[in-house]
């Protein structure tokens, strides 16, 4: 039986809400604090929630909520830049198909779901420190207030402030080596053949591109474009759209559908997000009354797809944990063991996805002769798929101190 009653959650994006909302089906009464001034609804992009996050977020009860919103993709199609496929993927026997969420939408429903559900969210709250007692944490935020409680869970996002207050020494994101864009094709430009539950990922001869038919009936398009520099968004929308729309018809000339795709979109409706960044291991997950959660401790990069879907589960595994043990320090202890692997391994690959994405000529050549072979053979989307989307989160059953550390030696 935990000794912990009260949470102070840093972070309104995913992992906040989701964390809270777990707490309090815990027994644990959690508050997020989010540095802007009102839930992210407006934020561009969207995000795909894989069958593991899906499941995950039954546990809160948000699945039904986000399906309203929400776009099933049945299929993944996998192209080269000539329009040719080499791949085709289903959703895996006996499990319902990854969720295509604009991502102001997703961030709606969770939040209006935690004011449903009575938990408190306090906007314009950005955590600058903290000051830690033997009984409980105090969290110091930049508007001069501050707020107390027993644990204090930082789910404030890659470049998270609770990372650094707990390890001075934390590592930072990383540069993937590619930037991403994203934008609507123009609304004559959707082909006839693109269907609303299918996405095509295409290998290009220069880059990477990703596509689908929105709910609109028009195609949203996402790039993924070699970069050797990293560049944070703010520097990125420094520069003109039109300069970067320019750039990207130069980088799929030729490619298809990409060059018209592109060609069809405004430079206005460009979204520029940035290097694709990704967490290397952090050493410390946690210390005394502070843990970390979401990306500010696993953000695998968005090659992964797997991004939120991770965050979700672990935001789920900590409040069970928090539920099950004693103290904090066991808790923690025994969410990290759940967890650690699981989250490395598929950032790892997703690492290769990368290396695949930014190589040049001679790696595209390698995947369009090894690729058709392969996805038949040794490389089924069961065998690539089926641990990370078949992940499932035994809510019910107890957490004890020693669990953790078998499970983390059983699980991908
Ligand atoms: C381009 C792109 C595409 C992606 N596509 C996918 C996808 O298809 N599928 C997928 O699963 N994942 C995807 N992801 C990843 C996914 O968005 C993240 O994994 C997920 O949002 C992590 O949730 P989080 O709550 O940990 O962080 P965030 O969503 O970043 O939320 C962190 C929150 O903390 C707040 N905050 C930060 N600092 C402070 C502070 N000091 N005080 C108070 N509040 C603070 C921020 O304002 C923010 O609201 C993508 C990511 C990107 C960048």
């Amino acid at each position: 039986m935990s000794s912990i009653k009260t949470a102070i959650v840093i972070g309104g994006g995913v992992a906040g809400p989701v964390t809270a909302l777990a707490l309090r089906e815990a027994g644990i009464d959690a508050t997020v604090y989010e540095a802007y001034n009102a839930p992210a609804t407006e934020a561009g992009g969207a995000i795909m929630l894989q069958p593991n996050g899906l499941a995950a977020l039954e546990l809160v009860g948000i699945d039904r909520q986000l399906q309203l919103v929400g776009q099933p993709m049945r299929r993944q199609l996998f192209e080269h830049g000539d329009g040719k496929r080499f791949a085709a993927i289903s959703a895996l026997s006996g499990l319902q198909p990854a969720l295509m969420v604009p991502r102001g939408e997703l961030c709606g429903v969770l939040h209006e779901q935690a004011k449903a559900r009575g938990v408190a969210v306090e906007f314009g709250k950005r955590l600058i420190g903290v000051d830690e007692q033997a009984e409980g944490v105090t969290a110091r935020f930049a508007d001069g207030t501050s707020a107390q409680g027993d644990i204090l869970i930082g789910a404030d996002g890659i470049h998270s402030t609770v990372r650094t207050l707990i390890d001075p020494a934390a590592p930072s994101p990383e540069h993937a080596g590619l930037i991403s864009f994203g934008a609507p094709a123009g609304p004559d430009a959707t082909p006839a053949w693109l269907k609303e539950d299918e996405i095509h990922f295409v290998m290009g001869k220069r880059a990477f591109l990703g596509y689908f038919r929105m709910r609109n009936g028009r195609t949203m398009w996402f790039s993924n474009l070699p970069y050797d520099r990293p560049l944070t968004g703010e520097q990125a929308r420094a520069v003109p759209q039109e300069q970067w729309w320019a750039q990207l018809r130069e980088a799929y000339a030729g490619d298809i559908p990409a060059e018209a795709l592109i060609a069809s979109s405004s430079p206005d409706d460009l979204i520029v997000l940035g290097s694709m960044e990704a967490m290397p291991p952090v050493p410390k997950w946690y210390r005394d009354r502070m843990v970390l959660v979401g990306d500010s401790v696993h953000a695998p990069s968005s090659s992964s797809g797997q991004g939120a879907s991770l965050t979700i589960e672990s935001a789920i595994e900590l409040a069970r944990c928090l539920r099950d043990l004693p103290t904090p320090a066991a808790a923690f202890a025994a969410y990290e063991s759940l967890r650690r692997k699981r989250v490395e391994d598929i950032a790892a690959t997703a690492a290769k996805t990368n290396s695949q994405k930014s190589g040049g000529p001679l790696a595209r050549l390698m995947i369009r002769a090894l690729a058709p072979v392969a996805t038949r053979t040794f490389l089924t989307p069961e065998k690539m798929f089926g641990p990370v989307h078949r992940h499932r989160i035994d809510w019910a059953r107890h957490v004890t101190a020693d669990q953790g550390a078998a499970t983390q030696d059983a699980k991908v």
